[in-house]
C-alpha cells in the first residue's frame, strides 16, 4: 500500500497545523481534517481560522481545496483513508480517579469506536495526542473487539513535539520524529508508509522508528525533563526574589555549562506552558502565578481593592490565542478577588475567550461580580487610562515596542510596571519615572522603603 488518502480527526492545535504541513509537502496525497465540531470547520474554511500560528494562513490559503480539505463528515472520511490520525483532545480530568492530574481518554476511545464501526478494508491508525502509555494498546483493543472479518488495522504512535507559537516552524524543521509501531511484519510495513509521509520533507536521520510504547513513553519523558527544567528554573527564581540574587544572572551563569545547557532556563510568571503542564500537574502552573499576583498587591501598598490594572497580555505565550492554562488567569484572578479592576488587552485572544476564563466555575463563583471589574480592549493606549499599575502576562513582541512615555503621562502615579515575563527594557521604563518590578529579582519597593526608613 502507498498512502493517498490520509485523515485527521481533529482540527485543533495539533491536528490543524500538522495535516496543513502533510498537505503542503505532499500534493500527491490527500488530507481530509475532520472534527464534530461545525463551528471550528467553518472557521477552518473561512479567512479567519480558528488557531493562530505564524505561517499557517499561508499554508491553508495555498492547499485549502487542492489537497487539504475540512469537513464533519467524520463517517466518510474515514472509510476513504488508507492512514487515520487521531489529534483530539486528552484533556486533563475534572472528575474521578486522576482528577487535576490524569489524561482524560474518553475523545480517543470515542474516535476508536467509531473508526472501528465505519472502517473497510486495511486502516493504519496512528495516535498522534498526547497519551498515557499503553493507550495505543487500549485503541487496538476497541478495534480489534468490534472487528470484522474483512478489515485489519495496524496502531502506530506518532506523538507530536509542536510548540504552540511555533507549530509551523517545528512541523517543518523537527528536531525528530518519532513513529512507533508494532514489532511484526505487519507492523513494519506500517512504520514504512508513515515514514514514506516524513520523508517528503525531513530527512531520514531524524526520523527515529522504535516500538509503541517506547514512543508512548518518549513523548512523556521529553515532556517531564521540560517541565523539570522549567520548574526548577521557577524555584530558583523565587528563591532569587528572596535573596536578591538576579535570576537573570543566574540562569546564564548556570546554562554556560555544556552539561546543561542555556534552553528553557528562562524564569516566567508561567510554570507549565502547555505542553509540559500535564507532567507537573496544574496546581502547580498556579503557583508562579499567586506568588507574582501576590507581589503586585503588596507593591501597591498592600490592596489593589478599586485599584485599575492596565493586563497586557492574556494568551499562554506569544504568538498563540490559546488560553488553556495560561498563567494569565490565575493571576487575574487573584487580582479580581482582592477588587481589582482589570483593563485587558490581547492582541490575538478573543473577547469572549476572556470573559469564559475569568467567568467560569472553574475560576470564580462570583461570575456576575467579576464581569463589573473587567473591562476588555482593542487598544493597549486606552487599556492604561487612568490604570494605576501595567501588568504583562504574555511575552508578545509588539508590547516591547509601545511608547511608554505616552503611556506614563495618562496613568495614576505613581506609576507601576510589573513585568512578569521579563521583556521590557527596565532601565528605560524607570528613567521615564516608572517604577518596575519584575519576576527573579527583590523587590525594589522593599528596599526602596528601607532605604527611606519605611516600616518594613
Ligand atoms: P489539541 O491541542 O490536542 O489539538 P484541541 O482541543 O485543540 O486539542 O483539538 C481537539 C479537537 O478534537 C477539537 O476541535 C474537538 O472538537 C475534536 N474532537 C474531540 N473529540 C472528537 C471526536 N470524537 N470526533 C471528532 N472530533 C473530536
Amino acid at each position: 500500500m502507498v498512502v493517498k488518502n490520509v485523515c485527521c480527526i481533529g482540527a485543533g492545535y495539533v491536528g490543524g497545523p500538522t495535516c496543513s504541513v502533510i498537505a503542503w509537502k505532499c500534493p500527491d496525497i490527500q488530507v481530509h481534517v475532520v472534527d464534530k465540531s461545525e463551528m471550528r470547520i467553518k472557521q477552518w474554511n473561512s479567512d479567519k481560522l480558528p488557531i493562530y500560528e505564524p505561517g499557517l494562513d499561508d499554508v491553508v490559503r495555498e492547499c485549502r481545496g487542492r489537497n487539504l480539505f475540512f469537513s464533519n463528515n467524520i463517517e466518510t472520511a474515514i472509510k476513504d483513508a488508507d492512514l487515520i490520525f487521531i489529534s483530539v483532545n486528552t484533556p486533563t480530568k475534572t472528575y474521578g480517579i486522576g482528577k487535576g492530574r490524569a489524561a482524560d481518554l474518553k475523545h480517543i476511545e470515542m474516535c476508536a469506536r467509531k473508526i472501528a464501526e465505519v472502517a473497510e478494508g486495511n486502516k493504519i491508525v496512528v495516535e498522534k495526542s498526547t497519551v498515557p502509555v499503553r493507550a495505543a494498546e487500549s485503541i487496538t483493543h476497541i478495534l480489534s473487539a468490534n472487528t470484522r472479518p474483512d478489515v485489519s488495522f495496524q496502531i502506530l504512535s506518532n506523538p507530536e513535539f509542536l510548540a504552540e507559537g511555533t507549530a509551523i516552524e517545528n512541523l517543518l524543521n523537527p528536531d525528530r520524529v518519532l513513529i512507533g509501531g508494532e514489532e511484526s511484519k505487519a507492523g513494519e510495513a506500517a512504520v514504512a508508509e508513515l515514514t514514506w509521509i516524513y520523508n517528503h520533507w525531513v530527512p531520514s536521520e531524524k526520523i527515529i522508528t522504535l516500538s509503541t510504547w517506547s514512543s508512548e513513553l518518549s513523548k512523556l519523558a521529553s515532556n517531564a525533563f521540560l517541565a523539570q527544567r522549567v520548574s526548577s528554573i521557577n524555584a530558583i527564581s523565587a528563591l532569587c526574589e528572596a535573596t536578591g540574587a538576579d535570576v537573570t544572572q543566574v540562569a546564564s551563569a548556570v546554562g554556560q555549562d555544556s552539561r546543561i545547557g542555556s534552553k528553557f532556563l528562562t524564569a516566567s510568571v508561567v510554570l507549565g506552558q502547555l505542553t509540559v503542564s500535564r507532567a507537573v500537574s496544574t496546581s502547580q502552573t498556579k503557583l508562579p502565578s499567586c506568588r507574582f499576583a501576590k507581589r503586585i498587591i503588596e507593591c501597591l501598598f498592600n490592596t489593589v481593592t478599586d485599584k485599575t490594572l492596565a493586563v497586557f497580555g492574556f494568551a499562554f505565550k506569544k504568538n498563540t490565542g490559546d488560553t488553556r492554562e495560561s498563567p494569565a488567569i490565575y493571576v487575574c484572578s487573584h487580582l479580581l478577588e482582592e477588587g481589582a479592576r482589570l483593563n485587558i488587552y490581547d492582541p490575538k485572544v478573543e473577547r469572549s475567550q476572556i470573559e469564559y476564563d475569568l467567568t467560569s466555575a472553574a475560576v470564580t463563583s462570583e461570575p456576575e461580580r467579576i464581569k463589573k471589574l473587567v473591562q476588555i480592549f482593542d487598544d493597549p493606549y486606552e487599556v492604561v487610562k487612568d490604570a494605576h499599575a501595567i501588568v504583562v502576562l504574555t511575552e508578545w513582541d509588539e508590547f516591547k515596542t509601545y511608547d511608554f512615555k505616552k503611556m506614563h503621562e495618562v496613568m495614576k502615579k505613581p506609576a507601576f510596571i510589573f513585568d512578569g515575563r521579563k521583556i521590557l527594557d527596565h532601565e528605560a521604563l524607570i528613567k521615564l519615572g516608572f517604577h518596575t518590578e519584575t519576576i527573579g529579582k527583590r523587590f525594589t519597593r522593599n528596599s526602596l522603603l528601607r532605604s527611606s526608613g519605611g516600616d518594613r
